[in-house]
């Protein structure tokens, strides 16, 4: 019967949720021992110049060996920032990111810009601000390596907080990235009055470019970005024809595949050692 169908997959949605919660608890419970224990990694995806030289990196945090094989951030930040743990796997990130920065910057090995994911609950956590520019003081590296990304969601909730403390961050001198822009329900207005640096544009619009880029509504968001005074990023860039479309469009940075994969560290800067390539042609020695 229809009616017992109802029923039936009501009851299979039930139990679904109820190992979902359960199957959370264990990632939760696992994650906080691979931070304890440094089982976490972070890897680094370059970002590519408009000229093709190389402008930075954004650093993403990887779990490889878990208990359950390898686990994407996309599964287990979310479980984090459910949990409260982001806290400390934030801490932890940006711990390994500077301690990466300092071995790169002792032996000259980089000096672009690190981008490092920031969830909207550590940067509404109050303090934030005192940490984060105590913590890059103290360490003794140019503050022009660093830049945090944050999306849209997270700076909605107390716009005059939030303004407050990109305002301290900028004057200190880090550079702030409006991540997966596009995806979010911010309007224009809102956004006008967030001081930032750099919006990425979300991979969702750089995929429409194989076909039409003027009428594209990445073509839209790069000249509002320009108009104000905000550089660009495309993430997710795959191929050579996204590649000239963003460039057509005056893109100022790119970001995915075409280039590089995040990769550890050792092979990240082996990477910027033999990347030559002009920005419309893949890497071919990045392919194994
Ligand atoms: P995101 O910050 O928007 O990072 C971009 C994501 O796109 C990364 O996924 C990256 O590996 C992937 N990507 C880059 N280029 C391409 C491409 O050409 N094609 C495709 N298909 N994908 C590409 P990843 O590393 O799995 O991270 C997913 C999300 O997890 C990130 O999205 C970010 O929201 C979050 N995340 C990652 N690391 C951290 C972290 O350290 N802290 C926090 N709070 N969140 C993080
Ligand atoms: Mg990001
Ligand atoms: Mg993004
Ligand atoms: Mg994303």
């Amino acid at each position: 019967h229809a009616k017992d169908n109802v029923r039936g997959s009501f009851y299979e949605y039930e139990d679904s949720l109820e190992s979902e919660a359960k199957n959370n608890l264990i990632i939760q419970t696992l994650l906080k021992q691979a931070i304890t224990n440094n089982e976490l990694e972070v890897h680094y995806q370059p970002q590519v110049n408009a000229n093709g030289k190389l402008f930075g990196a954004e650093a993403l945090v990887r779990w490889p060996n878990s208990p359950q094989g390898p686990i994407s951030p996309a599964v287990f930040v979310p479980i984090a920032e459910q949990s409260g743990l982001i806290h400390k796997l934030g801490d932890w990130v940006f711990e390994r990111c500077i301690e990466q920065l300092t071995v790169w910057h002792n032996n000259n090995q980089f000096d672009g810009h690190l981008s490092i994911n920031v969830s909207a609950w550590q940067f509404a956590l109050p303090g934030f601000v005192e940490r984060t520019t105590e913590r890059i003081k103290r360490s003794n590296l140019p503050i022009s390596y660093f830049c945090i990304e944050l999306t849209e969601t997270g700076l909605l909730s107390d716009i005059g907080d939030t303004v407050n403390k990109l305002k301290q961050l900028r004057t200190f001198g880090l550079k702030i990235a409006l991540d997966d822009f596009g995806t979010g329900y911010s309007s224009l207005a809102y956004l006008q009055q967030l001081p930032l640096d750099i919006l990425k544009i979300d991979k969702l619009f750089v995929d429409e470019l194989e076909t039409n880029a003027t009428s594209s509504l990445a073509s839209t968001m790069i000249s509002m970005s320009h108009q104000m005074k905000l550089d660009v990023v495309a993430e997710g860039v795959e191929t050579a024809q996204q590649v000239d479309a963003l460039e057509a469009l005056k893109c100022d940075i790119y970001q995915g595949y075409h280039f590089a994969k995040p990769m550890p560290a050792v092979e990240f800067i082996e990477w910027t050692h033999r990347y030559t390539t002009p920005l419309n042609q893949p890497d071919s020695s990045r392919s194994k």
